[in-house]
């Protein structure tokens, strides 16, 4: 019985790249548009702008494994969750990526997370389609996942919860939990160091476990 709860973003936290960046790196086509600088603008949301460039995507399926293993999922991440889970923590993943390669990714690692992300299929000639997940309890129009909203529902049972992250959508769930509980690297790290707000850093995921395990 989990009495403790870490919720995780998972591109450049439990990985350390992320696919949104090696994909716009290595599989799109020369002139794509700039769909951040739409982002930026508020003309997309953060999922339209991330769902354009996956969906421009033009691999074979051994391309874009390739590209899952460029990621570098956390090597120790079955153990450590696995340490986690014998001292009551149960491990959450919250991402406003999309499940197609988070769970192939796992798979592959022989782990077993819950994840809230948004769904998706990949074909080579279509890219990777995701949907907003309109049935989650978490469903954000913005982001697809609503973030806080998970973190939230571990507080509301009102037992401890922790939070990792590195990017700007991760900072107002970050922002729930307490400075002790909080892992931040990246630009998450900056905007909370910016605002004035504590928080322990992590080289990689694993180093959160044991930070939470050394309680
Ligand atoms: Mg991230």
């Amino acid at each position: 019985m989990s009495s403790k709860l870490l919720v995780s973003d998972f591109d450049g936290t439990m990985t350390r790249n992320e696919f949104y960046r090696l994909a716009i790196e290595q599989l799109l086509p020369s002139d794509c548009p700039d769909f951040w600088q739409d982002y930026r603008e508020g003309k997309l949301t953060h999922f339209e702008a991330l769902d354009r460039y996956f969906r421009s995507i033009r691999a074979s399926d051994q391309q874009i494994l390739g590209l899952l293993k460029q990621m570098e999922l956390e090597p120790r991440l079955s153990a450590s969750v696995d340490a986690l889970a014998d001292a009551g923590w149960k491990v959450v993943i919250a991402s406003a990526g999309c499940d197609w390669y988070i769970d192939r990714l796992l798979d592959q690692a022989g782990v077993e997370i819950e994840v809230h992300a948004n769904p998706g299929e990949f074909a080579p000639t279509t890219g990777l389609k995701m949907r907003l997940p309109i049935d989650s309890p978490y469903f954000s129009h913005e982001f697809g996942i609503d973030k806080a909203g998970v973190v939230r529902a571990g507080l509301r049972q009102g037992i401890k919860v922790a939070f990792a992250g590195d990017g700007l959508p991760d900072a107002d769930a970050a922002k729930l939990v307490p400075e002790e509980l909080r892992f931040a690297r990246g630009a998450l790290a900056s905007l909370l160091a910016d605002e004035g707000l504590s928080f322990r850093t992590y080289g990689c995921w694993a180093e959160v476990a044991e930070n939470l395990l050394a309680g």
